[in-house]
């Protein structure tokens, strides 16, 4: 079934990686996690918007007692770069003290949004931190972050679907494709 194909055609270069690409770095990651937080209780915490799509697929892969939650920061605004103000918009409800945080994030760019993330959770007193993002994207990194877990590098070019957006829509295409040059261009 094809829904609305020629508008998905007319901003996606090409498909980088398939739903079922996705399926097995969500599998291999999942496997891992259940590994390292055996008997950890950990919080998971989801990054929206983004991340969402990723989160709820991780996490059934992930065979460990665990609590969620979700936050909501923002550094891009609408654009395609990162404004390097990041915003906390909605706060996590869980209590973090002496617990062992697990980060997930749909990707990490320059790194400013894991940074002030990780800084506000061992503030408030986690036992650990650490981040798993779907794409680690490292060309544009500033700052030391450390991505612990990551599905697949991209390469430094604007990607969309699974839960990543260009200009806030697209989130539901359920592969990740590369949004063309000049549409960036032109929107830019
Ligand atoms: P950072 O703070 O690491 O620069 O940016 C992280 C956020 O920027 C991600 O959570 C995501 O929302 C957005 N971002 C970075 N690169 C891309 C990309 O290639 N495509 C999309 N759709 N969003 C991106």
């Amino acid at each position: 079934m094809t829904v609305d194909a020629d508008h998905i055609n007319d901003i996606i270069d090409h498909v980088l990686y398939s739903k079922e690409d996705i399926q097995q770095m969500t599998k291999r990651l999942g496997h891992q996690l259940t590994k390292d937080y055996a008997g950890k209780d950990p919080l998971v915490v989801g990054v929206l918007k983004g991340a969402a799509f990723f989160m709820t697929d991780l996490v059934r892969e992930m065979d460990v007692k665990m609590q969620n939650d979700f936050m909501d920061v923002s550094s891009y605004g609408d654009g395609f770069e990162s404004t390097g103000k990041v915003k906390l918009i909605i706060d996590l409800q869980a209590e973090v003290k002496d617990r062992d945080v697990l980060l997930v994030e749909d990707i990490v760019d320059t790194g400013l949004t894991l940074k002030f993330m990780e800084d506000l959770i061992s503030k408030r007193g986690a036992k650990s931190v650490k981040c798993c993002a779907l794409l680690n994207k490292t060309a544009r990194r500033i700052n030391d972050v450390v991505v612990d877990y990551y599905g697949a590098n991209v390469a430094n070019e604007f990607v969309v679907g699974y839960g990543l957006d260009y200009l806030n829509e697209y989130r539901n295409i359920p592969y990740i494709g590369v949004v063309k040059p000049e549409v960036i261009k032109a929107n830019a």
